[in-house]
């Protein structure tokens, strides 16, 4: 029997989530929940159907695994918490900082519930987690680096949309080469922000706007791009449209260490990752962790988890002899 996924809230992870099921033949989309009238949802599997989010509790009993796709920022810290009270739960909760705080809300009615819940799951956090965990338990005497891009930042974008006199925008976060390179030798460099990451936006201004003082006000927007070094394009709807449209992203993990007596050996461990649709990766991280999530609480487990708490082979959909067989 296959396992029994429900996605609440039907966005880009959300619509990422259908296709990863479409690819994992022992997961099955039942139900897709939203807060919009769900006549106005369509989506891509015959076999399921769209509910309004307050029917999702009526269901619980039909789905094995709820994976919740709203944003971090204000839905996660009220839908995982909620939600865990019914179902075995997945989330991608991303604001670094506030992870304790939501590990606490979510593992009290985890707890109560007798469900598993597995919060913070993607890439970063998520793999990159993973990454930067097994390189400092192995280099322990080493220094980490992560760099981001090349990438669409959703948040930049919005930041650049928000100024006067722009019409839509793109950002993309772009990792410094030379950094890297730097890092990749071991040379262990000590990095500013601006020596690590540079900043593209591709703009489009309204008809007759001062593109000066809009190229201007981006650069030195605190806390976004001030500390950057910022290239900005003017350019139309239609080019952006055309050359700008998808949400590629990635980026390097990596961790340099020393051993021997006298610290004569170096070492570098590097994890890295290029995505052409960053919704489509995340989702098939989520949907291999829901998995996890299943079988975990099948076996007895519950409680808020992240990916230090998952054994890897819970992950895969092949059993322990197949994965000897096929990867050790
Ligand atoms: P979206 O903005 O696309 O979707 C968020 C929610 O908005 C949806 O669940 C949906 O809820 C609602 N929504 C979507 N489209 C519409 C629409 N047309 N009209 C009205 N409401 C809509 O966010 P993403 O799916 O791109 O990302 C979700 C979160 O995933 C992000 O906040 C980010 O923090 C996290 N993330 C984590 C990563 C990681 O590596 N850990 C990587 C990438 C993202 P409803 O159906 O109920 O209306």
């Amino acid at each position: 029997m296959s396992i029994r996924i429900g996605i609440l809230g039907y966005g880009n992870l959300g619509r990422g989530v259908e296709c990863a099921i479409k690819h994992n033949p022992d997961t099955e989309l039942v139900a897709v929940f939203t807060r919009r009238d769900p006549e106005t949802v369509k989506i891509l599997t015959e076999t399921a159907k769209v509910y309004s989010v307050k029917d999702a509790e009526k269901l619980k009993d039909e789905i094995d695994v709820l994976i919740i796709c709203g944003g971090s920022a204000t839905d996660l810290p009220v839908q995982t918490p909620e939600y865990v009270k019914y179902f075995n739960v997945v989330d991608s909760f991303d604001t670094h900082k506030k992870i304790p705080e939501h590990f606490a809300n979510v593992d009290k009615a985890a707890a109560e519930s007798g469900h598993v819940g597995i919060i913070s799951v993607g890439w970063d956090p998520g793999m990159f987690s993973l990454n930067r965990m097994y390189a400092n338990a192995i280099l322990t005497n080493g220094n980490d680096y992560t760099f981001w891009g090349k990438g669409v930042s959703q948040g930049h974008s919005d930041a650049v949309r928000r100024i006067k006199g722009v019409k839509d925008a793109k950002q993309y976060t772009i990792p410094v080469e030379a950094a890297l390179e730097a890092v990749r030798n071991g040379e262990n460099p000590e990095l500013t922000t601006r020596q690590k990451h540079t900043r593209e936006c591709f703009v489009v201004a309204e008809e007759g706007a001062d593109l000066a003082r809009i190229e201007e006000e981006i650069k030195t927007m605190p806390n976004y791009f001030d500390e950057y070094d910022t290239t900005v394009h003017f350019i139309s709807q239609e080019e952006l449209d055309r050359d700008h449209s998808g949400i590629p992203h990635g980026g390097f993990v990596i961790r340099s260490g020393k051993t021997g007596w006298n610290n004569e050996n170096s070492h570098v461990i590097e994890y890295s990752l290029k995505l052409d649709s960053n919704p489509e990766f995340t989702s098939s991280v989520i949907v291999a962790y829901a998995r996890a999530a299943y079988r975990m609480n099948q076996e007895g487990q519950k409680g808020c988890k992240t990916v230090f708490d998952v054994a890897p082979a819970y992950l895969s959909a092949l059993d322990g002899a197949e994965l000897r067989k096929k990867f050790l």
